[in-house]
This record gives C-alpha cells, structure tokens and sequence, in this order.
C-alpha cells in the first residue's frame, strides 16, 4: 500500500503518522512545496519579533518521521491530480503515484492587489521563508504598516513594534471566514496595542501603494489618508488554493469538499485541515475550520480513514484557531 500525502503542515503530518500507526507496512510519502523542515506556523510572529529563534521553530510532531519510516519530499509543488492514473505530476516534472492520496494543502493568503505593483516594499506572513525575511527588514524599517484583519493583524503589528518598528495597523474589519475575535475582547486588544505605540485605523482597506523616492512609499486608504512607510506588511485572511484539483473530479468550492469522514468524490482521495470544507454533522452543511488544533485533528482522522479507519470529524468549539502557544493574545501584548 501507498500513501501519498501532499503538504507538511500539522494536517499533513499528522496523517502520515496516523497512517503509520494504523499500517505498519506501507510506504507513506510526505510531498510538499517547502523547502523547510516542518515547523510551527502560528509562532511567526515570535520569530518577526524576536521572542524565538529558527532552532525554536520545529514542529514537534514531525521530528521522528524518518525514524517511522514516513519519507518527506520537499519542494514538490503539486501542478496536477491525475485521479484516473492514481497519481500526482509536480511543478518540477516529476510524478508520484498512490494508493491513497490525502490533500492537506493548507491555504494561502490573499493580499490586496495594490501590493503586487510595489514588490520591494510589500512582503506577507505566512511561512517560514516570509518570517525570516521580515525580521531582516523589520531591522532596516522604521515605519511599518500592517494591513489584516482580526488575529493575524494584531499578532504582525504586535511582533513589528516588539522588533522595534514605529507601526501603523490598518484593520479591514473582521475576517470574511471563521470566527472572529469576540467585538469587546478585540476592544481592550486594540487599546493594549496603542497604549504600546501602535497606530490604528479601523474599517479602511489599501487602496493604492506609491512609490516615493526607493526607500520610502506612501500607503493610500480607502478612507482618504496617506501614511508614508518604509515597509508595508500583509497578515491576511489565507483560502484554500485548489486550482491544481482542475480536472481531477474532486470538488471544491471556497475549500476542497469532503464527508465528515474527510472523504472527497473520488474514493481514494481525502482532504483535510484549512484546505478542506467539511461537511459538519452537527451544523449540517460544510465549513472550512481553520486553525492548528483542527488540522492535527482532521489530518489524524484523513489519515486513518485512508488506513481503513472509520472515523468521523466532528467540530468542537476549542478546534478552531484557540492560542496554540503560550499566553492569550491579551497576555501576549502584555
Ligand atoms: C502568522 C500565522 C499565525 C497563526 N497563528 C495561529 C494560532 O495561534 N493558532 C491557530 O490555531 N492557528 C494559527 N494559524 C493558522 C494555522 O497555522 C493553520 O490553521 C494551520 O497551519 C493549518 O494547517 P494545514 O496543515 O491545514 O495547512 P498549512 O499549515 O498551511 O500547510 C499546508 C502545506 O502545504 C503546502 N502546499 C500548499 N500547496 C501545495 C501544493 N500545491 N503542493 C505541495 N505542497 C503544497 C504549503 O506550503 C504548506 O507547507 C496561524 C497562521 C499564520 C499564517
């Protein structure tokens, strides 16, 4: 037996684990696009504000997985999902083919497209690679504007000003997806941020980004103001990116549909964690449960389920994006 598992977040790896537990004689290959050994996404900020170093950055539950036999592929971008011929074709050229196949993509972040025309001054948190370079230019910045709504705007503009960064945090308003920060804890979050120097500007999207002199670029809002910086930093809302499933006869929509057991149309292909629109038995109708602990969760379930496991997710209330690491944001601020 064959498990081909594509991506190396804790939804990915988790899967493969649950895999091997389950069959202990089966080839299981982990194939994702980074090129980082798996790490600990939701502690970014800790490493753009200097509060962690790289060595800190490991996830815990994927240091053994040579020892288990799990074999991780890096840098293999999944280009195509040949469902028919049981195999997935890479950005690079190369083919890999399945028994099983488990989708644990995760999801990208959105950015506002006035950012594409100012590359040299924008960059977005999302990875290990993004995190490293905006703690080397949070260096050389004075001025950052942080633009995101909800948790991942206040943990950027929280890690900027600890990096020592004058910031300003234009707040979109609350995320289109999931569940937002509850209105009156979100209330004392901002007025911590701002009793720490942070500038805030509540309801405005980026308009325009201009280009003043090479070193310096003026942010334009929906709301009329100019903001000069030297540094304008994406902590967006991330979708599921599910264009490489074209063709392939397994369905999306905002996400990749699947059953309650994590199955998608074609029977030998599951998905699971941000990529994954889950059809809630509770709720009755699908959603998309973003967050580290429901990943975990639903890679365990995708995982053994592929391994003739019969489990079903069901959502509770603490699965969805609760504090992974260390204090609540509140705390966090300080
Ligand atoms: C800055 C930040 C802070 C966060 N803080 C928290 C927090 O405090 N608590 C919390 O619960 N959640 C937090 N999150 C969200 C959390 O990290 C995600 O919900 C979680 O990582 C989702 O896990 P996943 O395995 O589904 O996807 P991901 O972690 O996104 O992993 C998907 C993997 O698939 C790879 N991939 C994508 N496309 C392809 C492809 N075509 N081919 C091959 N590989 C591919 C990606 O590169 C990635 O490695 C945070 C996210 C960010 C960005």
């Amino acid at each position: 037996m064959r498990y081909l598992i594509l991506g190396s977040g804790p939804a990915g790896i988790a899967a493969a684990r649950e895999a091997r537990r389950l069959d202990k004689a089966a080839e299981i290959v982990v194939a994702t696009e980074e090129h980082a050994a798996p790490y600990l996404r939701p502690a970014l900020p800790d490493l753009v504000s200097g509060e962690r170093e790289l060595p800190a950055m490991a996830n815990p539950l994927a240091k053994d997985l040579e020892e288990l036999g799990i074999r991780l592929l890096r840098g293999k971008r999944a280009r195509r999902v040949d469902a028919g011929g049981n195999r997935v074709l890479f950005t690079d050229g190369t083919g890999e083919g399945y028994n099983f196949l488990c989708i644990a993509t995760g999801a990208r972040p959105l950015a506002p497209p006035a950012l594409a025309a100012v590359p040299g001054f924008s960059l977005v948190l999302n990875s290990l690679g993004d995190a490293t370079r905006l703690r080397e230019r949070a260096m050389r910045s004075d001025h950052t504007v942080v633009f995101g709504p909800g948790y991942l705007g206040i943990e950027a503009a929280r890690a900027l000003r600890m990096a020592g960064n004058q910031v300003t945090w234009i707040s979109p308003g609350p995320p289109r997806t999931g569940n937002p920060i509850p209105p009156d804890v979100e209330a004392q979050i901002v007025e911590r941020l701002r009793s720490k120097g942070v500038k805030t500007r509540e309801g405005a999207e980026i308009a325009d980004v201009i280009d003043v002199d090479g070193r310096s670029c003026d942010v334009v809002t929906t709301a009329g103001e100019t903001i000069r910086c030297s540094l304008v930093v994406a902590a967006v809302e991330r979708f599921p990116g599910v264009d490489f499933l074209e063709g392939s006869g397994v369905k999306a929509a905002t996400g990749i549909l699947v059953s309650e057991y994590l199955a998608t149309d074609v029977s030998n292909i599951y998905a699971a964690g941000d990529c994954a629109e889950v059809h809630d038995i509770l709720l009755g109708k699908s959603r998309i449960n973003f967050g580290w602990r429901s990943a975990v969760k639903q890679g365990q379930l995708a995982g053994g389920n592929m391994a003739g496991g019969g489990g079903v997710y069901i959502r509770n209330a603490e699965d969805y994006f609760g504090q992974l690491l260390g204090d609540s944001l509140l705390e966090r601020i300080g």
